[in-house]
């Protein structure tokens, strides 16, 4: 048989352009791009241009099986481009710690990557470096007042913002600072989250400019007054000092597909506790310089895409004129009970059985009122018959399925997509939103509940109760939801795939988030400090002489 070359491999093999190349092809003038190093640069814009149009990629239910949302927006992407359109991706920036733990490499797969695959996956231009250096200053200028005689009357218990690190860190969650005596600080109780769970990371992915962030910023409530007042860094009176740590991370970087499509990464926050998409900058950047931009959101649809829809899209003001649901049958198989180890089996009425799945999130895209398309990432495990089977589906569904082998051919294997979504791209349906920004919170998660996930309802802890009266007394009640639920099921219970019904949401606890401008409503446990498993992939990366890396994907 064919011995394929991983992911690392075929990055490090390609013909990689200059970055200057690159930006000429995406339409910029020598004054609108800083490079950083060969293949990278960091992007301003100076004079505005119409926008293009959008396409979201998202997906069904992630499953161990993988989904592969990156693999094919770049896909896509490229395939556009043979196709004669102007096309630009933006994606987010990954986190270094889950490189180094579980997921390996964020940068697509097989013939649809970015490069330089490496450096984006490590650290790239410093954005996360300058992120985390940022937020840690806060948290000790935060100290720091503490221990100057407490001037804001801090209430020490009541100090919400940690500390945070872009490593998997688990013995990192809770720890005790301030020790060593009077000049060493107050003693405490904090804990570190990973960097990309940082509420300024949701803050630099939603501002719109440079002022926007330092307004952001001013707004973080950082903790609460002994009297239970809220303080925030505007008290502290150190947002600008901030903002400038951030002046160069707030910049897009400008990178490329394997095919030389131009590529804009940046920002990387979580989908569960934020809004889980790249910048409205790189997003409004890359509008700006292409016919079309395709950008993708994490997790699932319920996830990463209700978000965009209803988090992203007012501020960036302008809906994704096509939906892309990207499906596999092997994560098909999976939601519909089918084993892990007996996924390359064929098996009609496993994935018979898990394209509830699919339908579900088709009808949570579709209730926005624009096309969505189904993107069936083909592995070579898939039979005919059971691509055929999706496809059936897709269309009894309000939707068209088109079989893409981006993975193994590059953009050429989605020509028949590229296609569709120009296609679809070209209507005049209305985008309709999930709910208006001054609906209730408790409008906004219930229609969230039952319109996206089709649950019944949802049931706030006496803990979320009583935190909703304190957020409604400051009217923080009006900001936009943050669902943070596992992104495994619709359900609060991961177990729980396929498409579960008359199930309620449990919210557990909710978390302001005042600069980034919304509320997270927790369900369950959500981990903003993830551990390392039992074998790392950091036990495979390795480098040689030459500096050829392995083992990274
Ligand atoms: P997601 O964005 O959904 O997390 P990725 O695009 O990052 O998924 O893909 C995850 C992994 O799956 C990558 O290592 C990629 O190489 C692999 N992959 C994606 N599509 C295919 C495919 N069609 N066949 C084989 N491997 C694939």
């Amino acid at each position: 048989g064919i011995v394929m070359l991983s992911d690392v491999e075929i990055a490090q093999n390609a013909e990689i352009w200059p970055i200057d190349r690159v930006a000429e092809r995406a339409g910029l003038t020598p004054d609108e791009f800083e490079p950083y190093g060969r293949d990278k640069a960091k992007i301003t814009l100076q004079k505005k241009r119409a926008r293009g149009k959008l396409v979201l990629v998202t997906a069904i239910s992630p499953t161990p099986a993988g989904e592969g949302k990156s693999t094919v927006t770049v896909g896509l992407a490229d395939a556009m481009n043979q196709a004669g359109v102007k096309t630009m991706v933006a994606l987010r920036e990954p986190s270094m710690g889950p490189v180094m733990g579980l997921k390996g490499g964020a940068t697509g797969g097989g013939m649809a990557q970015v490069i330089p695959m490496a450096d984006i996956n490590l650290h790239f231009t410093g954005d996360f470096h300058a992120l985390t250096s940022a937020h840690n200053t806060l948290a000790a200028l935060i100290d720091n007042s503490l221990q100057q005689g407490n001037p804001l009357q801090l209430n020490p218990r009541r100090i919400v913002w940690k500390r945070v690190l872009d490593v998997n860190d688990r013995a990192l969650r809770h720890i005790n600072i301030g020790l060593g005596g009077m000049t060493s600080g107050i003693p405490r109780e904090s804990g570190f989250d990973i960097t990309v769970a940082s509420e300024l990371m949701a803050i630099l992915t939603l501002s719109q400019d440079l002022m926007d962030l330092r307004t952001r910023i001013e707004r973080i409530v950082i903790g609460y007054t002994y009297d239970n007042e809220p303080v925030t860094v505007a008290q502290l009176g150190v947002a600008g000092a901030l903002t400038v740590m951030l002046k160069d991370a707030i910049k897009p970087n400008l990178v490329q597909t394997l095919e030389h499509t131009p590529a804009l990464i940046h920002g990387g926050p979580f989908a569960n506790i934020a809004q889980g998409t790249n910048s409205v900058l790189a997003t409004d950047t890359a509008l700006q310089l292409a016919d079309f931009t395709i950008t993708e959101a994490g997790f699932g649809a319920d996830l990463g895409g209700e978000k965009f829809m209803d988090i992203k899209i007012p501020i960036l003001g302008q809906a994704p004129d096509v939906v892309v649901l990207v499906a596999t049958v092997r994560a098909l198989k999976y939601n519909g009970g089918q084993s892990r180890e007996n996924l390359q089996n064929p098996d009609l009425k496993a994935l018979q059985a898990g394209l509830k799945n699919l339908a579900r999130h088709l009808q949570a895209m579709q209730r926005y009122g624009k096309p969505v398309l189904v993107a069936i990432n083909r592995f070579v495990t898939d039979t005919d018959e059971e691509v055929a089977l999706i496809q059936q589906f897709a269309a009894q569904h309000g939707s068209q399925a088109y079989e893409t082998n981006v993975w193994s051919q590059g953009g050429q294997g989605a020509l028949k997509l590229a296609q569709a979504v120009q296609e679809a791209a070209d209507n005049e349906q209305n985008f309709q939103p999930l709910y208006q920004a001054d609906d209730a919170f408790e409008t906004k998660l219930q229609k969230i509940v039952t319109e996206i996930y089709g649950g019944r309802g949802y049931e706030l802890a006496p803990k979320a109760q009583q935190q909703l009266v304190t957020f409604k007394a400051h009217g923080w009640d009006k900001m936009p939801v943050v669902m943070a639920k596992t992104q495994y099921s619709f359900s609060d219970d991961a177990k729980q795939l396929g498409a579960p019904e008359d199930f309620i949401i449990h919210i557990r606890e909710l978390e302001l988030k005042n600069g980034a401008g919304f509320i997270v409503a927790l369900t369950g446990n959500v981990l903003t400090m993830p551990g390392l498993p039992e074998v790392p992939a950091a036990n495979r990366i390795d480098i040689d002489a030459h500096g050829r890396i392995t083992g990274l994907d």
